[in-house]
């Protein structure tokens, strides 16, 4: 038997889809695939119980594509619960493309993402996620209705990046609250991690309520940008969980809450944009726990992106827009005297609630109403 076959063999047995760890019941998975475009993509649709399936699009040079469909299978998930707790009436999906968005992203192969969009017939709304712009949800808008984010000139609600910034900027004040019976954060020590679209927005509203901000990027222009405009540091070390601070805001990519950062974090609280924080929300969301670290969840606070394409589709203004992102803060502080009361982590509390709301609309549809 050759070495592919048994390869082939081995994945097959492993169930690469359903049986990914990452596969929540989700309802369905596109796999697009554009030869004349080079678009490799997935649409990950998790769940359309309280509505269309909206969540942004990521372009990222994945390892494999293994990681890809990961990657989207745990972020569709996640926009479930993101809007659920948000009280959306919008299901959870999300597309990853694979690819380096700085060089292999075009006007074409953008268009033809947006026709493969366009055929779910807006079942699967999309929008921006890393290595997006509004420009190309623009483009998007040439081929489907069906997107979200797009520029303000052309009807839309604009970048959403400094709307999910100012509700994590509420999380945050929120779980400061919670664990320091104050929501000031002046002087507190807080490290952001990845200051792109978002990270550098909550750094703006950080150094303006006058914290210690230490900034952490792969991107040394981006630093040298943020540091001159703002006053914050610039992280030189190469051991950023195991320094001394008050607030560990993670603004990157996910999964930064693991084994190893766990056990050398000094942080009172972890409270960032990225998605999927823990790496695995079960295990170290009781790490956390445990070292009386506060998490709040960061499908509870980084919500104000979805908050505000929403708008487009509801049509509600900016002033509604901030209204409702403000109220992440409510919610927050709910969510950690939640988990305090009852004894599960934040994470377990927040997902139980947007489960508890889910359930209860599958239960209206199947009485009819
Ligand atoms: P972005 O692409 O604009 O910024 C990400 C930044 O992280 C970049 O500056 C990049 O250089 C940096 N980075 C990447 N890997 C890094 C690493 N290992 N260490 C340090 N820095 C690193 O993305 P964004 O729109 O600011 O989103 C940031 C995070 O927030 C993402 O996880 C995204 O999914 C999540 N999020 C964004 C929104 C939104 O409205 N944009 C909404 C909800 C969640």
């Amino acid at each position: 038997m050759s070495q592919e076959f048994d390869s082939l063999e081995q994945i097959i047995r492993q169930d690469p889809v359903f049986g990914q760890v990452s596969f929540d019941g989700h309802e369905q998975i596109v796999f697009c695939n554009d030869k004349d475009t080079g678009l490799r993509a997935i649409i990950g649709i998790h769940n359309t119980v309280l509505g269309p399936a909206l969540g942004g699009t990521r372009m990222w040079n994945y390892e494999n594509e293994w990681a890809a469909l990961n990657d989207v299978l745990r972020l569709s998930r996640g926009m479930t619960f993101k809007s659920a707790i948000t009280g959306l009436n919008l299901g959870g999906g999300k597309a990853v493309i694979l690819g380096d968005a700085k060089t292999q992203k075009t006007p074409e192969l953008m268009r033809r993402f947006g026709e493969f969009v366009h055929s779910l017939s807006g079942k699967y709304i999309t929008a921006e996620d890393v290595g997006m712009a509004t420009e190309d949800m623009d483009t998007v808008r040439e081929v489907t209705p069906y997107v979200t984010g797009i520029s303000e000139h052309k009807g839309g609600a604009g970048n959403p990046s400094p709307i999910t910034a100012y509700g994590v900027f509420m999380g945050m004040k929120a779980a400061a609250e919670f664990k320091y019976g104050s929501d000031v954060l002046e002087d507190k020590k807080i490290y952001v991690e990845g200051i792109g679209n978002v990270g550098e927005t909550l750094v703006e509203y950080l150094t303006q309520e006058g914290a210690d901000v230490v900034i952490a990027d792969i991107n040394q222009d981006r630093l040298e940008e943020v540091r001159d405009k703002y006053g914050a540091t610039i992280y030189g070390g190469n051991d950023l969980y195991g320094e001394q601070m008050d607030i560990y805001a993670p603004c990157a990519m996910g999964a930064t809450v693991n084994n190893t950062t766990i056990n050398k974090l000094t942080a009172d609280i972890i409270a960032g944009a990225a998605n999927n924080q823990l790496e695995n929300e079960i295990k170290h969301g009781k790490m956390l726990q445990d070292r009386g670290i506060v998490y709040a969840p960061d499908f509870l606070i980084n919500a104000g992106g979805i908050i505000n394409v929403y708008a487009e589709l509801e049509g509600y203004d900016r002033s509604e827009i901030m209204r409702k992102t403000e109220n992440i803060y409510t919610t927050t502080i709910e969510i950690l005297n939640r988990a305090a009361e009852t004894k599960v982590t934040t994470h377990q509390a927040a997902l139980e609630i947007a489960q508890a709301r889910i359930a209860a609309r599958k239960q209206e549809a199947l009485a009819g109403k």
